[in-house]
């Protein structure tokens, strides 16, 4: 049963993922509207309960093995839904085993060091699951979209040059290499929204006093952007979807479809893990026993021994 579901969300995330190697434009090669014809949205909600239930089964395993980890990169543009993403499709795993690190403007003392510096510190320990809300690759988006983030960076004049783009994707897949070499799986998503979905949804978030939160002027602004960016997502995707690292497109104009995808994902990524509960070796497992004889040795005069049975005397 299990098998099946992560079957059949392997089969709905398939072509979402950028083929290592290949040179993809956003706008011509992705529908932010796509929704898999064998999935209805009445059927949305069993996807993402499946999808919700594996998740938390694997990230156990993954905790209790201790020795593997995974790092989940969300990249979007304003609106795309990161937020609601991470808290739907997060929302039955063992918090303790979950790290969600948000990336904003960084700080003066993130700028003096080496880009990747403050994202290094957020990475996932072995058997932790990390989520990167906005991530390292904001240093070939955000920053190349507003070169004055650069100039902030205070980079030395000979690492300014136009080399610099192609540099940063080498080095990121360099970084990723080493972390999946180490025992960390990377599986980065991008949430793919429309113009004119994001236009709704900053209307949204104007009209509802309780969204009001969510938005600024500076948002809107961001807009006028919209091509700058595009063209700097279809460089990145092209650049640094690697074997040991892909990229998902997921399409995000419809919420409900963007988080079974996004749940999909990051299944499918943990069910190639397999992780698996350690084995007991006999030595301990003779420990065990030893121990158990002593706490039913202890159990108080009319009790029954067996806690199982205890329970039900209660
Ligand atoms: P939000 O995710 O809406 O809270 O906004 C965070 C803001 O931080 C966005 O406007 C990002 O573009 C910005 N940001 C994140 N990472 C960086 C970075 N490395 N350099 C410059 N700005 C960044
Ligand atoms: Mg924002």
């Amino acid at each position: 049963m299990a098998n099946d579901w992560v079957a059949r969300l392997d089969r709905l995330i398939e072509p979402l993922q950028v083929k290592p190697g290949t040179k993809v434009t956003l706008g011509k090669d992705f529908d932010p509207r796509y929704k898999a014809d064998f999935v209805r949205k009445k059927d949305a909600r069993d996807f993402l309960r499946t999808g919700v239930t594996l998740l938390a089964e694997y990230q156990a395993r993954l905790a209790a093995e201790a020795s593997r980890g995974v790092l989940v990169v969300l990249q979007a543009i304003d609106a795309g839904g990161k937020d609601g993403t991470i808290r739907h499709v997060m929302s039955g795993v063992n918090p303790q085993g979950v790290y969600v690190s948000s990336f904003k403007v960084p700080s003066t003392e993130e700028m003096r060091h080496g880009y990747l510096w403050r994202y290094v510190q957020r990475l996932p320990g072995r058997g932790d699951i990390a989520i990167f809300n906005r991530s390292h690759y904001e240093e070939v988006l955000v920053v190349r979209v507003h070169p004055e983030n650069l100039d902030r960076q205070n980079l030395p004049a000979a690492d300014r040059g136009p080399k610099l783009w192609q540099r940063r994707y080498r080095e990121i897949n360099d970084w990723e290499r080493y972390l999946s070499d180490n025992g960390f799986s990377i599986v980065k998503l991008l949430l793919n929204l429309s113009k004119e979905e994001q236009r709704v949804r900053f209307l949204k978030r104007i009209d509802d006093p309780d969204r009001n939160w969510k938005f600024s002027a500076a948002d809107a602004h961001e807009r006028q952007y919209w091509d700058d960016y595009q063209r700097a997502f279809s460089e990145m995707l092209s650049a640094t979807s690697t074997e040991w690292a892909p990229w998902y497109v997921i399409p995000a104009d419809r919420k409900w479809f963007a988080r079974i995808c996004a749940s999909a994902a990051i299944v499918h990524t943990l069910a190639t893990l397999n992780p698996q509960y350690p084995e007991v070796s006999k030595d301990i497992r003779r420990e065990l026993q030893a121990a158990k004889r002593e706490l039913e040795a202890e159990a108080p005069a009319g009790q029954p021994a067996d806690p199982n049975e205890a329970a039900r005397c209660r």
